[in-house]
């Protein structure tokens, strides 16, 4: 049993290529073969926290999470220069598929997501050429596939490219600007609404943009009212295993692109997080 834990992050958007390097689609299907062939076990976020905290968690489990919810994550997508995009679902069910019947995995990705429709549908426009990629179709089909649940990834990443935010009009656009009661409610409360209303269950995981924490969100507000929010821990991107010294409204993750950009690099990643 091991109370370590591994957190690994793509983002379906990030694709400019057809190669590994510069397509996290495609390094995802790769991932998920060479994490089994490396002896590591998938399990839904979910049940590893809930195994770590009952002490049953087994050695070696990674639990795979994708950022900010393109469509890619689940619809076939016709990509202007990239070409046809097979999705991460759609890579998790063949991986899945190819599974014996008693396998160690359930594969299964947590999908952190922009809730706010007016900030998705303005960053299509801005930043996408309007090529529909920010649409929440799918979040209820996500959700009762087994494969994939939909949590918060903030209200509207309190994101540069919007005209406005729910974040503080006289700061930087970025996530550590989100640091009073009223402004963290307002980029957290209402999406895990929107969510629920949207998706059909209620997010249990924060995931902060970018990763960025400020004192006052990560210390005082999520372990003041994240529970009455619905939510049970938040995750960041500092590269790292979850341990028994990990805070539980921050815990350490490592990103695809960032952290590792090949299959040797994220073996190198694993090796890491296992010493
Ligand atoms: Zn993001």
């Amino acid at each position: 049993m091991s109370s370590r834990l591994v957190l690994l992050a793509w983002h379906s958007i990030n694709v400019t290529g057809t190669t590994y390097a510069d397509n996290d689609l495609v390094a995802l299907g790769e991932d998920l073969v060479r994490l089994d062939r490396l002896g590591w076990t998938i399990l839904p976020l979910g049940d590893a926290l809930a195994a770590r905290a009952a002490g049953t968690l087994p050695e070696r489990t990674v639990c795979l999470t994708l950022d900010d919810g393109s469509v890619m994550d689940w619809h076939r997508f016709d990509h202007p220069t990239a070409g046809l995009q097979v999705p991460a679902r759609d890579r998790l069910a063949s991986f899945a598929r190819a599974l014996p019947a008693d396998s160690r995995h359930r594969p299964h990705a947590s999908v952190f997501v922009l809730a706010s429709p007016e900030a998705r549908a303005e960053m299509d426009r801005v930043d996408y050429f309007s090529l529909g990629v920010w649409g929440d179709d799918w979040w209820a089909a996500a959700n009762r596939s087994g494969r994939m649940s939909i949590e918060n990834h903030s209200w509207d990443h309190n994101h540069p490219s919007l005209a406005r935010t729910a974040g503080p009009a006289d700061r930087p656009r970025d996530f550590l600007a989100i640091d009073t009661e009223a402004t963290c409610r307002a980029e957290i409360e209402p999406a895990s609404d929107y969510i629920e209303r949207t998706a059909g269950r209620r997010p249990r995981y924060f995931a902060y943009p970018w990763g960025q924490a400020s004192d006052y969100l990560r210390a005082e507000f999520l372990p003041t009212f994240g529970a009455s929010i619905g939510l049970d821990a938040a995750l960041g991107c500092e590269p790292g295993p979850v341990t028994s010294a990990s805070d539980r409204w921050f815990l350490p993750r490592y990103v695809c692109g960032r952290d590792w950009t090949s299959p040797e690099g994220l073996e190198a990643v694993l090796r890491d997080a296992a010493a």
